[in-house]
């Protein structure tokens, strides 16, 4: 087989650009290990940046998200039990959207249906061969055969344990690394959210995001232990424990029920660079991973497509230089994210061992939010994105 891009992942990097590479004419086939239904039936991010609604609208996929997502013009803040907004509209002009990646890839999905681009799920044994070289291949098996497709270009979108960032060699490849002492448990249930905004709560408990998808499907999250077990936490401990951390209002007000999923996630940060080498160019997860606290995993996955499908176009109107750019571009915004994730998480976690100098300092970083206009301008625009 030959294609000009071949798109290693079918996640929402993966099928968000060769969707937009589609809408210029240049052809893509995406190999995705899974099938649909467990891509489908991933529950992960649900906050899009104003940036990456924009993205989706330009590739022609944002109408139901429009007609079915619910934009949020703040968000509430709380430590101890008390809140305050944050008024990100007032603050930047920007809101974000409240829509599940699940949609988000569905809508993909639905999209790429109807243009025939073709997506070949149940790919075992990804193999990248010649990246840095003018013919890169990539060898695979399905459907019981052994597959070959020729390419112009890889777009390694394969998220964190997939097989692109490994096939960059270790003498050109830097990692950066940061893992926390703590996880996250998440909760989805079929409720109505406790707030139409979401809360943010800092608690000498630990952590809690009050979280929704839409008005019938609410996402709750406790910081818990690395070592806690799911077992551990029955419907009734997790509701109680969230109404211990969150302000007394909203917790008197919280409309529980069974959780339809529940999982507990580790919180890292990590960073690969380059994020090209040859013709194998990196995307998403396969090149950065965020903790969630900022929101800003799939909104820098729909970043990195659109440095790529830029300098993929330019590239293919006869500005090969364009290529060589979108690293370093890319780059300079993912880390704003990664210090903007981290610094959420610093402030707003319980750390082990955290001694009550580093509590007090917590306590006057949310103070100055409450009361500081500029510190509050600059969560806001951080949080509603970055411009590209
Ligand atoms: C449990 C969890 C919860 C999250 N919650 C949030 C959140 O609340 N907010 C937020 O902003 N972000 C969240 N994220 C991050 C967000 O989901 C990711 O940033 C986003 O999915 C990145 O998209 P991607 O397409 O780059 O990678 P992925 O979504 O990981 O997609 C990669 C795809 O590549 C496929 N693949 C992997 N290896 C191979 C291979 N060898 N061959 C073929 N295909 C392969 C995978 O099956 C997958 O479909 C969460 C992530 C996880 C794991």
């Amino acid at each position: 087989m030959r294609t000009q891009v071949c798109i290693i992942g079918g996640g929402p990097s993966g099928l968000l650009l060769a969707r937009m590479l589609h809408n210029d004419g240049i052809e893509a086939i995406v190999l995705e290990r899974h099938d649909r239904d467990h891509v489908l039936a991933r529950i992960r991010a649900g906050v899009l940046e104003w940036s990456s609604v924009e993205t989706l609208d330009r590739a022609g996929v944002g109408r139901r998200m429009h007609a079915e997502g619910t934009p949020h013009g703040g968000t509430y803040l709380s430590a101890q039990n008390r809140g305050f907004r944050v008024d990100y509209e007032a603050l930047t002009g920007k809101r974000v959207m409240v829509y599940g990646q699940t949609e988000v890839t569905h809508d993909l999905y639905d999209a790429m249906d109807a243009e025939g681009t073709p997506v070949l799920h149940g790919v075992a044994g990804v193999t990248i061969g010649n990246p840095d070289s003018d013919a890169p291949f990539v060898t695979f098996r399905h459907q019981g055969a052994d597959r070959r497709i020729d390419c112009d270009w890889i777009a390694g979108c394969d998220g964190y344990h997939g097989v692109s960032r490994d096939t960059i060699p270790a003498n050109v490849l830097k990692t950066f690394e940061k893992i926390y002492p703590f996880g996250w448990l998440g909760v989805l249930s079929e409720t109505p959210p406790v707030s139409h905004e979401l809360i943010y709560a800092n608690h000498e408990r630990g952590f809690a995001l009050c979280s929704q998808r839409n008005a019938m499907l609410s996402r709750y999250y406790l910081q818990v232990a690395l070592d806690d077990q799911i077992e551990a936490w029955s419907d009734t401990r997790f509701w109680d424990e969230l109404r211990r951390r969150i302000p007394e209002q909203a917790a008197d007000s919280l409309v529980t029920g069974p959780s339809i999923e529940k999982s507990i996630a580790p919180l890292r940060s990590f960073v690969a660079e380059p994020m090209r080498w040859g013709r194998l160019c990196l995307v998403g997860d396969a090149a950065h991973i965020v903790p969630p606290t900022g929101a800003k995993g799939l909104n820098l996955a729909v970043g990195d497509v659109h440095y790529l499908h830029d300098a993929l176009t330019r590239a293919y109107a006869g500005d090969p230089a364009a290529i060589d750019r979108y690293s370093e571009t890319a780059l300079v915004r993912v880390w704003k994210a990664i210090r903007f994730s981290w610094w959420m998480t610093s402030v707003l976690h319980k750390f082990p061992g955290q001694t009550p100098f580093e509590q007090r300092i917590q306590e006057a970083e949310i103070n100055l939010l409450e009361v500081s206009d500029t510190a509050k301008a600059n969560l806001a625009e951080n949080y509603v994105g970055l411009p590209f």
